[in-house]
């Protein structure tokens, strides 16, 4: 009987896979079960140390070059083979935009149910997750009752926590015999130095308050600033001002940020839905009635052209002292 967690990494291991470990070893400590993990890809060696402090027994290693990124013909297979010959009674991984995909991948080929985008799991005589359902409004715990459990953990709600410094035994593998179709050799970015808004800790949207597709740029400099992501509502990905990758919603993508800024965005209940789990929302808007001010933890009632530049500059003198 064991839990196990699927590590994903992009030559090193994300940081949405360690929050993964951490949860795994909660609920493995709580169900009194081993916590094993599974890392498919290169660089093996550099990313064990990582894993010190996470309460892993064993990782389970399969090194190859092909399998670099993620592949579904390449990783699933393993996953469901390996889930089956260790009993796995609960599977975790990441909802990263690739986890998600890998996670359902592999609760098809096993046959079982999975929660996605779970945003804390718990042990209860089985494996409960706790999902946010009608647009964020509602958090329902999902117990689940197939064997293995599977759910995928969204980005950023669980802190990294390591206990004492063990270091897993790696069980290296032998790679099976794959029929790969496709082999990614190279993950491009949109723009160098931009950031992945999904894992962000800090996400900075635009929305159709800034009047002009031009006007993001007011946006991008502030997210420079900060080291954030670029996000935006669907009122301006759909007036062709964005491409669709930066829209924040129950119809784009679902961000947990420790920083949410909402720049020229009313609220919809559907944007909400992408970002009410953000730590801490600031909200700038002109209206004092818009909705988004329900749902923030500081709002700034004025003009997003007078104040942005003054957010940006003092962001730069700030972070630069
Ligand atoms: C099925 C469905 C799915 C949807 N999915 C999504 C989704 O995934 N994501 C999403 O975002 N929306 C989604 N929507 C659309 C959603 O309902 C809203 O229409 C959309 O979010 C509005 O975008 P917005 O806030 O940018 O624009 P608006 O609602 O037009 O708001 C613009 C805001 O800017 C403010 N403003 C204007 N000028 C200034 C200024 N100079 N300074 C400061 N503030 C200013 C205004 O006061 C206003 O509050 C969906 C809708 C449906 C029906």
């Amino acid at each position: 009987m064991s839990v196990l967690v699927l590590l994903e990494q992009r030559g090193e291991l994300k940081n949405c896979a360690l929050e993964a470990a951490t949860a795994a070893r909660k609920i493995a400590a709580k169900a009194g079960m081993e916590l094993n993990a599974v890392y498919i890809g290169r660089a093996l060696e550099q990313n064990v140390a990582q894993l010190k402090g996470f309460g892993i027994a064993k990782v389970y290693a399969y090194e190859n070059e092909k399998l670099g990124h993620y592949s579904s013909d390449g990783y699933v297979p393993i996953v469901r083979d390996l889930a089956k010959e260790l009993g796995a009674k609960v599977v975790i991984g990441s909802a990263s935009s690739v986890g998600k995909e890998f996670c359902a991948s592999v609760a098809a080929r096993l046959g079982v149910e999975l929660v996605q985008e779970a945003v804390e799991l718990d042990w209860d005589n089985g494996l409960v997750a706790k999902k946010p359902v009608f647009a964020g409004k509602i958090v329902s715990d999902i117990r689940i009752k197939s064997e293995p459990a599977m759910a995928s953990l969204r980005p950023n709600v669980t802190a990294i926590e390591r206990e004492g410094d063990g270091v897993p035994e790696v069980v290296k593998r032998d790679m099976p015999a794959l029929d790969l179709r496709s082999v990614i050799k190279n993950v491009a970015q949109a723009a160098a130095g931009t950031v992945e808004l999904t894992e962000a800790k800090i996400v900075c949207s635009g929305g159709r308050g800034l009047g002009d597709p031009k006007n993001f740029e007011l946006i991008r400099e502030l997210c420079t600033v900060l080291g954030a992501a670029l996000g935006a509502s669907r009122a301006t990905v759909d007036a062709g001002w964005i491409h669709h990758s930066h829209q924040v919603g129950q119809t784009g993508k679902v961000v947990s940020p420790d920083l949410y800024i909402a720049v020229g965005i009313s609220g919809a209940i559907q944007h909400q839905a992408g970002m009410r789990t953000s730590r801490i929302i600031v909200a700038i808007n002109k209206d004092p009635e818009a909705n988004i001010f329900k749902i923030c933890d500081y709002g700034i009632v004025g003009d997003l052209f007078e104040v942005v530049p003054i957010l940006t500059a003092e962001a730069k003198k700030v972070l630069a002292g």
